[in-house]
């Protein structure tokens, strides 16, 4: 992408998050009723901004923006609030799976729709109650398929099963639902994605999850109950839901790892501003060396943090330099380093973080930041999905991917 434009759709992104989120989240952070906490407004202003069809073809009306510049637009978004940079970023990506996959007929069908309805958000369920590390390490046995399946019927196929936790659960006007088709093997054998409008009869949604943080996004329970999809929803080849997946973790991965850094960094910027002003021991706090090289450490992990982000992102569009690593390690350091710099953050502001009134916004950061210790993939998790690459792994030289990319 040509840089001014990628500094334009940035400017954007930080200007929306900036001017029209950050004076809003707070208080839509703190309603009772978490499906409250979601607001169409913010949707439709950000879709004015050019956010909602960042990843969308140019041949549709999109930015065709790429994966990294992406990345960079949600860390921005996520330092206004991580809710909002959710309900941005799984729109993003999964037009992204939805333009490779999907058939010249099936983009026809949705992309204009798409490119053209504000609140057109998308949603992707693949966790069930009993069935979400299964598919992220994977287990590849027949013991551990998916619970929600679906058996062929006369031009298409009936749908039955439940799927929760579900980011946009409640709002998306178009869903991919991962189900298993073919029984008596494991989910990466048998399971087929499908595509289900929200409407779709035998389609309802259940609770909306009361959530700890990140709470401008609304995780909803799906269920599926004699639910007919017809067979030109079928996204991919029958049997080859893995396929998608596959095409889906990448940029999955990093943005769920943009987002958190996004809220890290912002608590590492109001920290500066915090020590720059609060005075003990007759200076600044950042006078004190002890907090200055705090500082400088909490940058030192964001700044590496970021780097392998980036890296992933770009590697997500030039396969040479893929390493099937990077669809599961970057979320899983972004989320330790946010951790560790938001904690550290939070006990630099002294009770001032832990008093709500105080307002300097820690409590929400903190809660916000343990978010994706869990989202996207458990990190233990992950981390047996990267140790199963590790060992097919053959040794190339490090240097090697980025000379084959950059030839
Ligand atoms: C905020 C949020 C948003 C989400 N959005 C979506 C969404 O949009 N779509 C979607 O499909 N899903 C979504 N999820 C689901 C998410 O991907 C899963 O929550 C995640 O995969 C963890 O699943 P689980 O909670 O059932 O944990 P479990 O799989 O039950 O794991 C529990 C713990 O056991 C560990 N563990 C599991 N298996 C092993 C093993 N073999 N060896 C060692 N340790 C193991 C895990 O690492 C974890 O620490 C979301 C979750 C959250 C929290």
């Amino acid at each position: 992408m040509e840089a001014k434009r990628r500094k334009e759709l940035l400017e954007a992104a930080r200007r929306f998050a900036e001017e029209v989120v950050r004076p809003q989240a707070e208080e839509l952070d703190r309603r009772m009723d978490p499906a409250d906490c979601f607001s169409w407004e913010l949707v439709e202003q950000g879709d004015a901004f050019g956010l909602r069809t960042l990843t969308l073809e140019p041949a549709y009306g999109g930015a065709g923006a790429d994966t990294l510049t992406t990345a960079m637009a949600i860390e921005e978004l996520a330092r206004g609030d991580l809710g909002i940079a959710v309900v941005f970023a799984q729109t993003l990506k999964i037009i992204q799976a939805l333009q490779k996959a999907a058939t010249p007929a099936q983009k026809e069908r949705f992309l204009p729709r798409f490119k053209e309805d504000p609140r057109f958000l998308l949603a992707i369920g693949i966790t069930e109650p009993e069935t979400s590390s299964n598919y992220i390490i994977p287990y590849d046995h027949p013991e551990a398929p998916f619970q929600t399946n679906a058996v062929r019927a006369r031009g298409g196929w009936i749908l039955n099963g439940r799927k929760h936790f579900i980011s946009n659960g409640n709002r998306a006007r178009l869903y991919l639902i991962f189900a298993q088709t073919r029984l008596g093997v494991s989910l990466v054998e048998g399971s087929t994605c499908f595509l289900v409008e929200q409407g779709a009869p035998g389609f309802t949604i259940g609770r909306v999850h009361d959530k700890l943080g990140e709470r401008l996004t609304n995780n909803a329970e799906l269920i599926f109950q004699e639910c007919f999809v017809p067979d030109e929803n079928v996204l991919g080849e029958v049997d080859g839901g893995f396929e998608v997946l596959a095409r889906f973790f990448p940029a999955s991965n990093a943005y769920a790892a943009a987002s958190v850094l996004g809220v890290a960094e912002e608590a590492y910027q109001r920290t500066l501003q915090w020590t720059r002003t609060r005075v003990q021991g007759g200076r600044s706090l950042l006078e004190h060396d002890l907090i200055a090289a705090t500082l400088a450490e909490m940058k030192m992990w964001l700044d590496a943090a970021r780097a392998y982000v980036y890296q992933a992102a770009w590697a997500a569009d030039h396969a040479e330099a893929w390493d099937p690593t990077l669809g599961a390690l970057p979320k899983v350091l972004a989320s330790q380093v946010a951790w560790k710099v938001v904690t550290t953050a939070f006990e630099l502001h002294g009770g001032y973080a832990f008093m709500r009134d105080m307002k300097t916004g820690m409590e929400k950061l903190l809660r916000d930041a343990a978010t994706f210790l869990h989202s996207d993939g458990a990190n233990q998790s992950l981390l047996l999905k990267a140790a199963r690459f590790i060992r097919r792994s053959e040794g190339v030289p490090t240097w090697m991917p980025y000379l084959e990319a950059a030839a």
